[in-house]
């Protein structure tokens, strides 16, 4: 054993806690995207002075440390690309308290998301992030990732939620960022820097989270559309109509078919697109905002609209959006799942482009995704060792990202850059934008310890290589 490695064992009472065995090894050398890393050595610590000892030994002998939560990413973050230390922080699950009187959460990083939001409802209080994996992820990852999901719309992402944070520099110093109140414009906003920072810049080892009330009532609607392009008119029409849906999903045909098959619930399967929408607030205004959303999609030519009427037809109607993400990943062995976002007024036109994208590659290419807030996912279902396809696929997806850029949108809605969409980020921030970002993270992590070969492109390396 290298000398480093003796220091870890020494440095974390429980040895139990730290992995060099190939087996344990090969289980963090994934996540939920693509590539497979293997680190040399996982460490879990379950306290920020366990944490602040890892990071301090890393940085003496500048080894790569991968922060990682439930490793649900899906876009390479965890990922060890460069080897190094991967410290799995699923074990800091400690502290859930909440300061109802403040409207206030602290928790440990590697809580999970959907722990808060049911502590939360206990005190008729509301977390409203709520990335379709919050039954799995952690708040850490969710921080460090900056995740949304479909209440983006009306109520924001993570990022909107996150007070203040405790962090571990990666040269070992544990800092606090924000606080606990709901302003705070003390100096730079080194929170809001932090969120969305992809593991790059600190271990995060304990949030502040803004709780808000539960809304008293909430309504679900599906509307069917013989035609995608309606349903994408829909949802300009009822955005600028006044209303603020609390979500509102779209899912295209090859998605509704894939639920069908999948776990058949009598869904339209040749209809070109569904859309749902959820409202919430006062129960009085809220039924006579759904007859206005009703309106609006039968104008625009739905062919059915359905209100659900009781909390079983409302679970009903979201099963089938709950059930895309694994239904697709039926259809081919290889799901790529991509979160190009555009401006609202432009998801007609970025759907149009998708369907060309689609015919060029000759792909497999479904989409649903938080149509509210421009936030697609297009999913390429492709089977890795079919060469030919993955060359496709890395076409396809370059010419995603570009028509995302060109139609005023950007790279990633939720999912993070990760190693996924490193090499597309000059596009979008240009040359100077990205040498911005790289002077922010050499001053905060000299040694390049933290999370390495993430966000930023590698020298010459310009598209996604999946082969
Ligand atoms: C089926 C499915 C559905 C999903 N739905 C959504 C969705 O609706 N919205 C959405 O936004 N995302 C979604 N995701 C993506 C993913 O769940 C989120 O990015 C999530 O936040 C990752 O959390 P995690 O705990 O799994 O973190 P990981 O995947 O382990 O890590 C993610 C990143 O965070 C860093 N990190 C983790 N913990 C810390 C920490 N304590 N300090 C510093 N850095 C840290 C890692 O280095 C990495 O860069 C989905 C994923 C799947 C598989």
């Amino acid at each position: 054993m290298i000398k480093w490695q003796e220091e870890v064992f020494r440095l974390i009472d429980d040895s139990r806690r730290i992995f060099t065995a190939e087996a344990d090894r090969h289980s963090y050398a994934y996540d939920a995207s693509f590539g497979y890393f293997v680190p040399e050595m996982v460490v879990q610590p379950i306290s920020t002075a366990e944490v602040v000892h890892i990071v301090k030994l890393a940085n003496l002998y500048k080894i790569p440390l991968y922060p990682r939560g439930q490793g649900s990413c899906l876009s390479g973050g965890p990922l060890p690309v460069r080897g190094g230390i991967v410290l799995d922080l699923t074990r800091m699950d400690q502290k859930l308290e909440l300061y109802p009187e403040d409207l206030v959460a602290v928790v440990s990083p590697g809580v999970k998301t959907a722990d808060i939001k049911n502590e939360a409802l206990k005190h008729g209080l509301f977390y409203p992030p709520d990335p379709s994996s919050a039954h799995v992820s952690t708040i850490g990852g969710n921080v460090a990732e900056n995740s949304g999901g479909p209440r983006g719309l009306k109520y924001g992402v993570t990022r909107d939620y996150v007070l203040g944070l405790e962090v571990v520099t990666p040269e070992g110093k544990v800092i606090r960022t924000g606080g606990r109140t709901i302003k705070n414009v003390t100096g730079y906003d080194l929170t809001k820097l932090l969120v969305g920072s992809e593991g790059t810049l600190g271990v995060i080892t304990e949030i502040s989270l803004r709780l808000i009330p539960k809304p008293p009532a909430s309504m679900s609607l599906m509307a069917v559309f013989d035609r995608l392009v309606d349903s994408g008119k829909s949802i300009s029409a009822i955005l600028s109509s006044g209303i603020l849906p609390a979500a509102m999903e779209i899912m295209d045909q090859a998605c509704i078919q894939a639920v069908e098959q999948y776990k058949p619930g009598g869904y339209p399967v040749d209809a070109e697109a569904i859309l749902l929408v959820e409202l919430d607030g006062h129960p009085r205004a809220i039924e006579d905002e759904m007859k206005q959303v009703e309106k609006i999609c039968q104008d625009l030519g739905a062919r059915e609209v359905k209100v659900a009427r009781s909390e079983r037809e409302k679970q009903r109607l979201w099963q089938a959006r709950k059930l895309v993400s694994p239904a697709i990943a039926r259809i081919k062995p290889t799901k790529i799942s991509e979160d190009a976002t555009v401006p609202r007024s432009r998801i007609p036109d970025m759907f149009q482009r998708l369907m060309e994208i689609r015919r060029k590659y000759n792909l497999q290419l479904v989409v649903f995704g938080h149509a509210g807030d421009g936030n697609l996912h297009p999913n390429l279902l492709v089977d890795k060792r079919d060469e030919d396809e993955m060359r496709r696929a890395e076409e396809a997806i370059t010419e995603i990202f570009e028509a995302a850029i060109e139609l005023g949108g950007t790279l990633s809605g939720e999912h993070g850059i990760g190693t996924m969409k490193a090499p597309y980020m000059e596009r979008e921030l240009g040359v100077d934008g990205v040498e911005m970002m790289k002077r922010i993270k050499q001053a905060w992590d000299p040694n390049n310890i933290m999370n390495p070969g993430k966000i930023f492109p590698e020298p010459g390396v310009t598209k996604l290589v999946l082969r």
